[in-house]
């Protein structure tokens, strides 16, 4: 991408389009356009088309979405399915009419067959029967790599799209109900060590298994594709590894420093039994994660004290 070059960057104040706008940055790219929510709904069509054909952006990163964990998924079927639908049609389509000259679409993990073997290579893509939990929102995704596949063959546009393992880091969302394992356990053993609680309860039997990765390798990662990669097939984007989330919970708990009991809600769903990226074929383009989960942790930590005003309604 020219240093100059106009990028759009949807959704810019969430977790990773905040690491991409960093990244980009500190990358020495200026001409960086963003439009909050409020600005520009991006499941209207008409404003998308509008705003499209204003701005004219050379290059679009789309890390827009109605995003959650296992039980906002689980709730809000039709809004993940609704939402997601829209604004990736929306902007993928306006991306063609406006010629844009690039195009990174951003999925989830969660795309593949709940049962699928492991780890989840880029071919395995609707092999088999997805995981009821997250059915809606997997779906969306599934559609906007289809978007991107197929905007490339019908129109030869130069869409991509790049499939991310569960992310942590800063701007994650620290609700209690709707987010994510890892922000969620941050939470509930600062709180309970704050307030000298006896116990956490957490969810599931903590046999799962999970890969996370850092915001901001996602990020470098993301720009790594848009300067190297004009494929057709979408990219898993991971670090390789796993562990239950006993294990997590057990160094998130370290991490923050909690000493009481751990008391597992089995009422709660586990979820898919293991998504664990294979990520050779990134790795053999030369990219590979930097943060290791340890140091992750502890920086995440740290910007949760920094930010609990902000993260913490
Ligand atoms: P998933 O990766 O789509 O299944 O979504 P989550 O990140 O929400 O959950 C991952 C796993 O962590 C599931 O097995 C959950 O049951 C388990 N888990 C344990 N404690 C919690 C918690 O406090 N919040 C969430 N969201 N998940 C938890």
């Amino acid at each position: 991408m020219e240093k100059d070059a106009k990028i759009y960057v949807a959704g810019h104040r969430g977790m990773v389009g905040s690491a991409i706008v960093r990244k980009l940055q500190s990358e020495g790219f200026e001409n960086l356009l963003f439009r909050t929510s409020s600005e520009l709904d991006l499941r209207n069509q008409a404003a998308v088309e509008d705003f499209f054909a204003t701005e004219k952006p050379d290059y679009v990163i789309l890390a827009a979405a109605k995003v959650g964990g296992i039980v906002a998924n689980n709730t809000y079927r039709a809004d993940f399915l609704y939402d997601n639908l829209l604004i990736e049609a929306n902007i993928i389509h306006q991306a063609y009419k406006t010629d844009v000259k690039k195009l990174l679409f951003l999925g989830s993990s969660c795309i593949y067959p709940k049962l699928a073997p492991q780890p989840l290579k880029e071919e395995y893509l609707l092999s088999g029967f997805l995981e009821q939990t997250n059915e809606p929102y997997a779906i969306a995704k599934i559609t906007g790599i289809k978007l991107c596949e197929s905007y490339r063959r019908q129109y030869g546009c130069n869409f991509i799209s790049a499939m991310p393992t569960n992310l942590y880091g800063p701007n994650d969302n620290y609700d209690l109900q709707n987010s994510h394992v890892l922000p969620a356990l941050i939470r509930k053993f600062h709180e309970a060590k704050v307030n000298d609680q006896p116990f956490v309860e957490v969810w599931g039997t903590g046999s799962p298994r999970r890969e996370f990765l850092h915001a901001d390798d996602l990020a470098d990662a993301c720009f790594f594709l848009m300067e190297n990669y004009d494929e057709e097939l979408f990219v898993n984007i991971g670090t390789g590894e796993d562990e239950t989330i006993r294990e997590l919970v057990e160094q998130v708990q370290q991490v923050v420093g909690y000493e009481g009991e751990v008391r597992w809600n089995t009422d709660k769903p586990d979820g898919t039994p293991r998504k664990l990226m294979d990520v050779s074929r990134l790795h053999a383009m030369g990219w590979k994660h930097t943060t290791s989960l340890k140091d992750g942790l502890e920086l995440t930590y740290q910007d949760f004290l920094a930010n609990e005003e902000l993260y913490v309604e």
